[in-house]
């Protein structure tokens, strides 16, 4: 297979959120996995809604994610060409102009419906004489413009779903450019395709019908039979009970779950694992990831997700990350970046943050609760000298046991609250080394420290 070209396309009219992470992953992947390019365009056609604070947030978003697109590129930048493309289609005969009010539509659907009849458009305009156009014009009215379509069945090898088709004739001429001159969505991104030399769209099964009309326009601004791109709609990411991800989901943006501390990784793994034949598993880098994603793999079924197992997979992901992975993090949180220390520790954290919680258990101060003192007294005098590693524990504990005769539950207990100040947390094997002799003392003589 030759080097595909993929795009990621959002509108920069808000933040990302974990369902959109989903086309920009499964892009950067088979990208990733094909030695391909990935191109982030900007469809910002709605000058409006769109603004250079939300594209400067998805560019942000996705390098979080780590996600650097090779180009970017951003459709109000190229609106010539989407002109040039629309005169070409007039000329062809493909793109007739309407004057229909919304009213009128609207009002037509109905007499349609009450017929029982499908609410296609009839393509009342192209009947209109010049003279009939030229009257609409006097009366202010401006033109919208509807793409003819060939009214057959357009088929394609989706790259998830297989073979699939869809009858052009059950669909009304799609509107390209509104009445205030506007362009809909459809036309520029298939002239953005072909003039960045996109092999592959991607993108989610809300497409589909978009998808049937898009080759039509493909076979007639691309070069030739070899212009189409190859397509693949994947299921959509929807919330456990069944609700489509949209905007308004706020904490599921991606700007949120990292302000909540979780791990790119952990994100990217659940936004392209679910709803797939994978099992939603930590993997550790984004190359891994792009060995194991296969699209024609993904399920037909929506990808329903709970949040909830965003933090097990987090925690899941750190107990299997090496400290080379996390140490510039650790650093940053002001934690003892020692590999020691994140070996003894990760298995206790969901959070990364929570390492901080751990080296104050460490480093102190930790205030020690002591139960039994004449117990934990003996306990101290038996402490082995220094140098400590992951043996003294044991070579410590023997001692005590057969000093005071505990054992079980009631040797350890008492030692690891009266070291750590609490009942739970990492094997004290690994934790003591950390903790030095020093503080050991100090903390079983029931001091600060
Ligand atoms: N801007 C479109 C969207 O966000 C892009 C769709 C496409 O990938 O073609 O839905």
């Amino acid at each position: 297979m030759a080097a595909p070209v993929v795009r990621f396309a959002p509108s920069p009219t808000g933040r990302l959120h974990i369902g959109n992470a989903r086309p920009a992953l499964l892009n950067w992947l088979y990208a990733k996995a094909h030695g391909g390019t990935f191109i982030l365009r900007f469809d910002d056609t709605d000058l409006a809604r769109s603004t250079k604070e939300f594209a400067d947030a998805i560019a942000d978003d996705l390098g979080w994610l780590g996600i650097r697109p090779d180009v970017t590129v951003k459709q109000s930048d190229r609106f010539a060409l989407y002109d040039a493309a629309s005169d070409r289609l007039r000329a062809e005969g493909r793109l007739y102009p309407c004057y229909e009010t919304e009213d009128e539509l609207d009002r037509r659907r109905k007499r349609q419906a009450a017929r029982g009849l499908p609410p296609i458009y009839d393509r009342a305009a192209l009947k209109l004489t010049d003279d009939d156009k030229a009257a609409f014009e006097a009366e202010g009215r401006k033109p919208h413009w509807r793409f003819l379509l060939d009214h057959r069945s357009v088929e394609w090898n989706d790259l998830v779903r297989g073979a699939s088709h869809i009858d052009c004739a059950s669909l009304s001429d799609p509107v390209l450019i509104r009445a205030d001159g506007t362009y809909l969505y459809t036309l520029p991104s298939v002239v953005d395709d072909v003039e960045l030399g996109v092999t592959d769209v991607i993108r989610g099964e809300d497409h589909v019908t978009n998808t049937a009309v898009q080759i039509q326009l493909f076979e007639l601004l691309g070069a030739g039979a070899g212009a189409v791109p190859r397509f693949g709609h994947h299921n959509l990411l929807t919330t456990a009970s069944g609700e489509g991800l949209s905007k308004r989901l706020g904490h599921l943006s991606l700007a949120s779950l990292r302000e909540q501390g979780l791990e790119p990784m952990a994100v990217n793994c659940l936004a392209v694992l679910v709803g797939s034949a994978e099992a939603v598993r930590p993997v550790l880098s984004l190359d891994a990831l792009a060995e194991i994603v296969r699209l024609d793999r993904l399920s037909r079924a929506p990808a329903k997700f709970d949040e909830h197992e965003l933090t097990a997979l987090n925690a899941r992901l750190l107990h299997e990350t090496p400290y080379e992975a996390v140490a510039e993090k650790l650093h940053a949180l002001g934690v003892g970046d020692g590999e020691a220390f994140w070996l003894a520790v990760r298995g206790n954290v969901e959070k990364l943050s929570q390492a901080a919680e751990w080296w104050t258990v460490v480093s102190g101060p930790v205030d020690p609760v002591i139960e039994d003192s004449p117990f934990i007294a003996k306990a101290a005098v038996s402490l082995p000298p220094e140098p400590w590693d992951q043996t003294t524990w044991a070579v410590w504990t023997d001692a005590v046991k057969a000093e005071t005769g505990a054992k079980g539950r009631a040797l350890f207990m008492p030692l690891r609250l009266a070291l750590t100040g609490l009942a739970h947390g990492p094997e004290l094997k690994a934790l003591l080394p950390l903790i030095g002799r020093e503080r050991a003392v100090k903390r079983l003589s029931g001091t600060l420290g």
